[in-house]
Protein backbone atom coordinates (compact mmCIF):
# COMPACT_ATOMS: atom_id res chain seq x y z
CA UNK A 1 0.00 0.00 0.00
CA UNK A 2 1.59 3.62 -0.69
CA UNK A 3 -1.24 6.32 -0.51
CA UNK A 4 -2.14 9.96 0.18
CA UNK A 5 -5.23 10.61 2.16
CA UNK A 6 -6.86 13.78 3.18
CA UNK A 7 -9.31 13.65 6.03
CA UNK A 8 -11.28 17.23 6.08
CA UNK A 9 -11.94 18.40 9.71
CA UNK A 10 -15.79 19.57 9.91
CA UNK A 11 -18.34 18.29 13.02
CA UNK A 12 -20.89 16.06 12.03
CA UNK A 13 -24.11 15.51 14.24
CA UNK A 14 -26.45 12.69 12.64
CA UNK A 15 -29.50 11.46 14.16
CA UNK A 16 -33.70 11.80 13.77
CA UNK A 17 -34.80 15.48 15.78
CA UNK A 18 -30.83 16.42 16.02
CA UNK A 19 -32.04 19.86 14.02
CA UNK A 20 -33.06 21.18 17.10
CA UNK A 21 -29.46 21.28 18.45
CA UNK A 22 -28.36 23.79 15.40
CA UNK A 23 -28.88 26.79 18.38
CA UNK A 24 -26.21 24.93 20.67
CA UNK A 25 -23.77 23.71 17.76
CA UNK A 26 -24.01 27.62 16.59
CA UNK A 27 -23.41 28.59 20.27
CA UNK A 28 -20.13 26.18 20.17
CA UNK A 29 -19.24 28.32 16.96
CA UNK A 30 -19.40 31.45 18.47
CA UNK A 31 -21.96 33.20 16.25
CA UNK A 32 -23.35 35.94 17.22
CA UNK A 33 -25.20 37.22 14.00
CA UNK A 34 -26.68 34.59 11.56
CA UNK A 35 -27.91 34.41 7.90
CA UNK A 36 -30.10 31.33 7.29
CA UNK A 37 -30.09 30.54 3.94
CA UNK A 38 -32.69 27.85 2.55
CA UNK A 39 -34.45 26.64 0.00
CA UNK A 40 -38.50 27.69 -0.70
CA UNK A 41 -39.65 24.05 0.76
CA UNK A 42 -37.93 24.49 3.95
CA UNK A 43 -39.60 27.48 5.73
CA UNK A 44 -41.21 25.62 8.90
CA UNK A 45 -37.67 24.05 9.70
CA UNK A 46 -36.15 27.86 9.64
CA UNK A 47 -39.61 29.15 11.62
CA UNK A 48 -38.61 26.59 14.05
CA UNK A 49 -34.70 27.07 14.33
CA UNK A 50 -35.42 30.80 14.21
CA UNK A 51 -37.91 30.76 17.36
CA UNK A 52 -35.32 28.87 19.40
CA UNK A 53 -32.40 31.36 18.64
CA UNK A 54 -31.56 34.48 20.65
CA UNK A 55 -29.25 35.74 18.61
CA UNK A 56 -30.23 38.06 15.49
CA UNK A 57 -31.44 36.13 12.42
CA UNK A 58 -31.49 37.29 8.62
CA UNK A 59 -32.83 35.03 5.91
CA UNK A 60 -32.81 34.45 2.34
CA UNK A 61 -35.66 32.27 1.72
CA UNK A 62 -35.14 30.71 -2.08
CA UNK A 63 -32.26 29.38 -3.78
CA UNK A 64 -31.58 28.89 -7.49
CA UNK A 65 -29.54 25.17 -9.18
CA UNK A 66 -26.17 25.59 -9.94
CA UNK A 67 -25.64 28.85 -8.10
CA UNK A 68 -25.69 31.84 -10.42
CA UNK A 69 -23.12 34.30 -9.94
CA UNK A 70 -25.76 37.66 -9.55
CA UNK A 71 -27.31 35.56 -6.55
CA UNK A 72 -23.75 35.11 -4.70
CA UNK A 73 -23.45 39.03 -4.99
CA UNK A 74 -27.01 39.37 -3.55
CA UNK A 75 -26.08 37.44 -1.27
CA UNK A 76 -22.62 38.83 0.20
CA UNK A 77 -24.69 42.32 0.12
CA UNK A 78 -26.80 40.90 2.55
CA UNK A 79 -23.68 39.57 4.72
CA UNK A 80 -22.22 42.91 4.71
CA UNK A 81 -24.94 44.95 5.65
CA UNK A 82 -26.30 42.14 8.54
CA UNK A 83 -22.47 42.30 9.48
CA UNK A 84 -23.46 38.15 9.89
CA UNK A 85 -20.62 36.07 11.37
CA UNK A 86 -22.46 32.90 10.63
CA UNK A 87 -24.80 31.25 7.77
CA UNK A 88 -26.52 28.11 8.30
CA UNK A 89 -27.98 26.66 4.84
CA UNK A 90 -31.32 24.56 4.83
CA UNK A 91 -31.36 22.76 1.87
CA UNK A 92 -30.31 20.84 -1.17
CA UNK A 93 -26.84 20.99 -2.77
CA UNK A 94 -28.13 24.75 -4.04
CA UNK A 95 -28.81 25.97 -0.90
CA UNK A 96 -25.54 24.51 0.52
CA UNK A 97 -23.59 25.83 -2.77
CA UNK A 98 -24.63 29.58 -1.88
CA UNK A 99 -23.17 29.04 1.91
CA UNK A 100 -19.69 28.01 0.48
CA UNK A 101 -19.61 30.81 -2.31
CA UNK A 102 -20.60 33.63 1.15
CA UNK A 103 -17.60 31.29 3.31
CA UNK A 104 -15.17 31.45 0.15
CA UNK A 105 -15.59 35.82 0.20
CA UNK A 106 -15.98 36.39 4.05
CA UNK A 107 -14.95 35.57 7.13
CA UNK A 108 -18.49 33.78 8.35
CA UNK A 109 -18.65 29.78 10.31
CA UNK A 110 -20.68 27.76 8.07
CA UNK A 111 -23.38 25.04 8.81
CA UNK A 112 -25.12 22.95 7.03
CA UNK A 113 -27.92 20.92 7.16
CA UNK A 114 -28.92 19.47 3.97
CA UNK A 115 -32.44 17.84 3.19
CA UNK A 116 -30.98 16.31 -0.37
CA UNK A 117 -28.60 13.44 -0.84
CA UNK A 118 -26.28 15.16 -3.44
CA UNK A 119 -23.26 15.33 -0.26
CA UNK A 120 -21.84 18.52 -1.13
CA UNK A 121 -22.06 19.30 2.58
CA UNK A 122 -19.00 16.96 3.41
CA UNK A 123 -16.61 18.98 0.24
CA UNK A 124 -14.03 21.75 0.07
CA UNK A 125 -15.96 21.60 -3.51
CA UNK A 126 -17.33 25.06 -4.81
CA UNK A 127 -19.04 25.48 -7.83
CA UNK A 128 -20.98 28.84 -9.39
CA UNK A 129 -22.57 29.74 -13.24
CA UNK A 130 -21.94 32.62 -14.92
CA UNK A 131 -22.97 32.97 -18.83
CA UNK A 132 -23.75 29.10 -19.29
CA UNK A 133 -20.71 28.21 -17.75
CA UNK A 134 -20.29 26.37 -13.91
CA UNK A 135 -16.74 27.43 -12.51
CA UNK A 136 -15.75 24.83 -9.82
CA UNK A 137 -12.83 24.95 -7.36
CA UNK A 138 -11.56 23.60 -3.78
CA UNK A 139 -11.03 25.67 -0.38
CA UNK A 140 -10.96 24.55 2.52
CA UNK A 141 -12.74 27.70 3.30
CA UNK A 142 -16.12 26.87 2.45
CA UNK A 143 -16.23 23.31 4.29
CA UNK A 144 -18.48 23.58 6.52
CA UNK A 145 -17.44 23.71 10.34
CA UNK A 146 -20.57 21.65 11.56
CA UNK A 147 -23.10 19.57 9.14
CA UNK A 148 -26.42 18.13 11.18
CA UNK A 149 -28.09 15.32 9.10
CA UNK A 150 -31.87 15.00 9.77
CA UNK A 151 -33.28 12.85 8.73
CA UNK A 152 -36.91 13.96 9.24
CA UNK A 153 -35.81 16.85 6.67
CA UNK A 154 -35.91 14.28 4.22
CA UNK A 155 -39.27 12.57 4.55
CA UNK A 156 -41.03 15.98 2.50
CA UNK A 157 -38.57 15.04 -0.24
CA UNK A 158 -40.95 14.29 -3.67
CA UNK A 159 -39.66 10.86 -5.23
CA UNK A 160 -38.49 11.82 -8.26
CA UNK A 161 -35.90 14.71 -6.48
CA UNK A 162 -35.13 11.37 -3.90
CA UNK A 163 -34.62 9.08 -6.52
CA UNK A 164 -31.86 11.44 -8.22
CA UNK A 165 -30.40 13.00 -5.60
CA UNK A 166 -29.73 8.89 -4.47
CA UNK A 167 -28.42 8.70 -8.01
CA UNK A 168 -26.03 11.84 -7.21
CA UNK A 169 -24.24 10.40 -4.50
CA UNK A 170 -23.82 6.60 -5.94
CA UNK A 171 -21.73 8.45 -8.84
CA UNK A 172 -19.82 10.12 -6.26
CA UNK A 173 -18.70 6.64 -5.14
CA UNK A 174 -18.42 5.11 -8.55
CA UNK A 175 -16.31 7.74 -9.59
CA UNK A 176 -14.08 6.93 -6.72
CA UNK A 177 -13.27 3.83 -8.10
CA UNK A 178 -12.00 4.20 -11.37
CA UNK A 179 -9.96 7.40 -10.15
CA UNK A 180 -6.21 6.47 -10.51
CA UNK A 181 -4.78 7.51 -7.16
CA UNK A 182 -7.55 6.97 -4.91
CA UNK A 183 -6.73 5.71 -1.19
CA UNK A 184 -8.00 2.39 -0.37
CA UNK A 185 -9.83 4.35 2.99
CA UNK A 186 -11.78 5.83 -0.06
CA UNK A 187 -12.60 2.99 -1.77
CA UNK A 188 -13.50 0.95 1.29
CA UNK A 189 -15.87 4.11 2.42
CA UNK A 190 -17.35 4.24 -1.31
CA UNK A 191 -17.96 0.65 -1.78
CA UNK A 192 -20.11 0.58 2.25
CA UNK A 193 -21.50 4.22 0.84
CA UNK A 194 -23.35 2.23 -2.44
CA UNK A 195 -24.34 -0.51 -0.54
CA UNK A 196 -26.05 1.82 1.76
CA UNK A 197 -27.43 3.67 -0.88
CA UNK A 198 -28.51 0.92 -3.47
CA UNK A 199 -29.87 -0.82 -0.08
CA UNK A 200 -31.92 1.81 1.08
CA UNK A 201 -33.35 4.09 -2.03
CA UNK A 202 -35.75 1.15 -3.63
CA UNK A 203 -37.58 1.23 0.00
CA UNK A 204 -37.58 4.57 0.14
CA UNK A 205 -38.96 4.92 -3.24
CA UNK A 206 -41.63 2.49 -2.26
CA UNK A 207 -42.64 4.45 0.94
CA UNK A 208 -41.59 8.15 0.91
CA UNK A 209 -41.69 8.48 4.82
CA UNK A 210 -40.04 5.29 5.56
CA UNK A 211 -37.91 7.01 8.54
CA UNK A 212 -35.62 3.83 8.79
CA UNK A 213 -34.70 3.34 5.15
CA UNK A 214 -34.67 7.70 4.67
CA UNK A 215 -31.79 7.50 7.79
CA UNK A 216 -30.01 4.64 5.53
CA UNK A 217 -30.01 6.83 2.80
CA UNK A 218 -29.07 9.80 4.44
CA UNK A 219 -26.04 8.46 6.18
CA UNK A 220 -24.96 6.41 2.73
CA UNK A 221 -25.18 10.05 0.90
CA UNK A 222 -22.94 11.86 4.13
CA UNK A 223 -20.37 8.30 3.26
CA UNK A 224 -20.49 9.82 -0.50
CA UNK A 225 -19.82 13.01 0.29
CA UNK A 226 -17.19 12.25 2.32
CA UNK A 227 -15.89 10.02 -0.85
CA UNK A 228 -15.87 13.05 -2.97
CA UNK A 229 -14.23 15.37 -0.84
CA UNK A 230 -11.35 12.64 -0.89
CA UNK A 231 -11.41 10.92 -4.31
CA UNK A 232 -12.22 14.66 -6.38
CA UNK A 233 -14.12 14.13 -9.82
CA UNK A 234 -13.57 12.59 -13.12
CA UNK A 235 -15.27 12.07 -16.48
CA UNK A 236 -18.52 11.56 -15.21
CA UNK A 237 -18.97 14.49 -12.47
CA UNK A 238 -17.11 16.63 -15.51
CA UNK A 239 -20.10 15.32 -18.06
CA UNK A 240 -22.64 16.94 -15.70
CA UNK A 241 -20.79 20.23 -14.69
CA UNK A 242 -20.65 21.07 -18.43
CA UNK A 243 -23.97 19.99 -19.13
CA UNK A 244 -25.41 22.04 -16.05
CA UNK A 245 -23.55 25.33 -17.22
CA UNK A 246 -24.33 24.61 -20.84
CA UNK A 247 -28.23 23.76 -20.52
CA UNK A 248 -29.37 24.42 -16.93
CA UNK A 249 -30.29 20.74 -16.81
CA UNK A 250 -31.53 19.10 -13.07
CA UNK A 251 -28.17 18.23 -11.48
CA UNK A 252 -29.38 15.06 -9.87
CA UNK A 253 -31.10 13.99 -13.25
CA UNK A 254 -28.09 13.92 -14.89
CA UNK A 255 -26.74 11.51 -13.09
CA UNK A 256 -29.55 9.28 -12.77
CA UNK A 257 -28.80 9.32 -17.05
CA UNK A 258 -25.54 9.34 -17.11
CA UNK A 259 -23.82 6.89 -14.05
CA UNK A 260 -24.81 3.13 -15.70
CA UNK A 261 -23.43 4.33 -18.82
CA UNK A 262 -20.31 5.83 -17.04
CA UNK A 263 -20.04 2.36 -15.17
CA UNK A 264 -20.10 0.27 -18.30
CA UNK A 265 -17.87 2.08 -20.16
CA UNK A 266 -15.19 2.23 -17.29
CA UNK A 267 -15.72 -1.60 -16.95
CA UNK A 268 -14.60 -2.03 -19.80
CA UNK A 269 -11.41 0.65 -19.91
CA UNK A 270 -10.62 0.97 -16.22
CA UNK A 271 -9.51 -3.26 -15.28
CA UNK A 272 -8.73 -2.11 -11.56
CA UNK A 273 -12.35 -0.77 -11.18
CA UNK A 274 -14.25 -4.18 -12.02
CA UNK A 275 -12.89 -5.85 -8.43
CA UNK A 276 -14.97 -2.42 -6.40
CA UNK A 277 -17.56 -1.96 -8.50
CA UNK A 278 -18.68 -5.31 -8.28
CA UNK A 279 -18.36 -5.16 -5.10
CA UNK A 280 -20.31 -2.21 -4.14
CA UNK A 281 -22.82 -3.24 -7.11
CA UNK A 282 -22.91 -7.23 -7.53
CA UNK A 283 -21.38 -9.34 -10.47
CA UNK A 284 -23.01 -7.27 -13.17
CA UNK A 285 -23.15 -3.54 -11.66
CA UNK A 286 -24.46 -2.00 -14.77
CA UNK A 287 -27.31 -4.46 -14.61
CA UNK A 288 -27.88 -3.45 -10.83
CA UNK A 289 -28.26 0.14 -11.54
CA UNK A 290 -30.16 -0.51 -14.62
CA UNK A 291 -32.62 -2.75 -12.82
CA UNK A 292 -32.62 0.23 -9.79
CA UNK A 293 -33.15 2.92 -12.30
CA UNK A 294 -35.98 0.61 -13.73
CA UNK A 295 -37.24 0.00 -9.98
CA UNK A 296 -37.33 3.71 -9.32
CA UNK A 297 -38.67 5.22 -12.47
CA UNK A 298 -35.21 7.34 -12.92
CA UNK A 299 -35.16 8.91 -16.00
CA UNK A 300 -32.94 6.48 -18.46
CA UNK A 301 -32.08 9.26 -21.44
CA UNK A 302 -30.44 12.94 -21.58
CA UNK A 303 -33.49 13.07 -24.11
CA UNK A 304 -35.89 12.79 -21.32
CA UNK A 305 -34.77 15.24 -19.17
CA UNK A 306 -34.60 17.98 -21.33
CA UNK A 307 -30.94 17.99 -23.28
CA UNK A 308 -31.02 19.93 -26.25
CA UNK A 309 -30.24 17.08 -29.67
CA UNK A 310 -29.41 20.07 -31.73
CA UNK A 311 -26.51 20.95 -29.33
CA UNK A 312 -24.63 17.26 -29.17
CA UNK A 313 -21.65 18.12 -30.62
CA UNK A 314 -21.19 21.46 -28.90
CA UNK A 315 -21.45 19.42 -25.63
CA UNK A 316 -19.61 16.94 -26.38
CA UNK A 317 -16.89 18.94 -27.05
CA UNK A 318 -16.97 20.86 -23.97
CA UNK A 319 -16.87 17.79 -22.54
CA UNK A 320 -13.63 16.58 -23.60
CA UNK A 321 -11.89 19.82 -23.49
CA UNK A 322 -12.94 19.75 -19.68
CA UNK A 323 -11.91 16.29 -19.14
CA UNK A 324 -8.56 16.39 -21.33
CA UNK A 325 -9.59 13.89 -23.81
CA UNK A 326 -10.43 13.46 -27.53
CA UNK A 327 -14.18 14.16 -28.70
CA UNK A 328 -13.76 10.46 -29.99
CA UNK A 329 -13.44 9.03 -26.20
CA UNK A 330 -16.30 10.44 -25.07
CA UNK A 331 -18.57 10.32 -27.76
CA UNK A 332 -19.77 6.44 -27.97
CA UNK A 333 -20.61 7.13 -23.97
CA UNK A 334 -22.81 10.34 -24.61
CA UNK A 335 -24.06 8.84 -27.81
CA UNK A 336 -25.25 5.67 -25.55
CA UNK A 337 -26.79 8.07 -23.10
CA UNK A 338 -28.66 10.57 -25.82
CA UNK A 339 -31.87 8.38 -26.45
CA UNK A 340 -32.55 4.83 -26.90
CA UNK A 341 -30.79 3.19 -29.60
CA UNK A 342 -34.26 2.09 -31.68
CA UNK A 343 -35.06 6.21 -31.83
CA UNK A 344 -34.19 7.29 -35.16
CA UNK A 345 -34.19 11.20 -34.54
CA UNK A 346 -30.34 11.00 -33.98
CA UNK A 347 -28.12 14.06 -34.71
P1 LIG B 1 -31.13 21.34 -5.13
O1 LIG B 1 -30.61 21.94 -3.90
O2 LIG B 1 -31.43 22.28 -6.26
O3 LIG B 1 -32.41 20.48 -4.74
C1 LIG B 1 -33.03 19.63 -5.68
C2 LIG B 1 -34.54 19.81 -5.60
O4 LIG B 1 -34.95 19.40 -4.33
C3 LIG B 1 -35.00 21.25 -5.77
O5 LIG B 1 -36.11 21.25 -6.63
C4 LIG B 1 -35.41 21.63 -4.36
O6 LIG B 1 -36.42 22.59 -4.36
C5 LIG B 1 -35.88 20.31 -3.82
N1 LIG B 1 -35.83 20.23 -2.36
C6 LIG B 1 -34.75 20.45 -1.58
N2 LIG B 1 -35.08 20.29 -0.29
C7 LIG B 1 -36.38 19.96 -0.26
C8 LIG B 1 -37.29 19.65 0.78
N3 LIG B 1 -36.91 19.66 2.06
N4 LIG B 1 -38.57 19.34 0.44
C9 LIG B 1 -38.97 19.32 -0.85
N5 LIG B 1 -38.15 19.60 -1.87
C10 LIG B 1 -36.87 19.92 -1.58
O7 LIG B 1 -30.15 20.26 -5.77
P2 LIG B 1 -29.32 19.04 -5.18
O8 LIG B 1 -29.60 17.93 -6.10
O9 LIG B 1 -29.54 18.85 -3.74
O10 LIG B 1 -27.84 19.55 -5.36
C11 LIG B 1 -27.35 19.89 -6.64
C12 LIG B 1 -26.46 21.12 -6.58
O11 LIG B 1 -25.44 20.89 -5.63
C13 LIG B 1 -25.76 21.38 -7.90
O12 LIG B 1 -25.59 22.76 -8.10
C14 LIG B 1 -24.42 20.70 -7.71
O13 LIG B 1 -23.43 21.22 -8.54
C15 LIG B 1 -24.18 20.95 -6.27
N6 LIG B 1 -23.32 19.91 -5.66
C16 LIG B 1 -22.12 20.32 -5.20
C17 LIG B 1 -21.28 19.41 -4.60
C18 LIG B 1 -19.98 19.89 -4.06
O14 LIG B 1 -19.24 19.11 -3.49
N7 LIG B 1 -19.68 21.15 -4.20
C19 LIG B 1 -21.67 18.06 -4.47
C20 LIG B 1 -22.91 17.68 -4.94
C21 LIG B 1 -23.75 18.61 -5.54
Amino acid sequence: MNFTHEQLPSRIVFGVGRRRETPHELGALGASRLLVIAGSHDTATVDELVDRLDIPVETIIGVRPHVPSGIVRDTLDVVDRFAADAVVTIGGGSATGLGKMVALERDVELVAIPTTYAGSEMTPIWGTTEGGHKTTGRSPRVLPSTVIYDPELTTGLPRNVTVNSAFNAIAHCVEALWLADTSPITVEAAISAVQAIVGSVEAVADRLDDLAARTRLSYGAHRAGSVLASAGTGLLHQTAHVFGGMFDLDHGAMYAVLTPHMVSHHLDTVPDARQPLREALGADPHHRLTQLAEHVDAPRYLVDIGFPLDRFDAATDAVARRAGISVADVEPILTAALQPTERTDAP
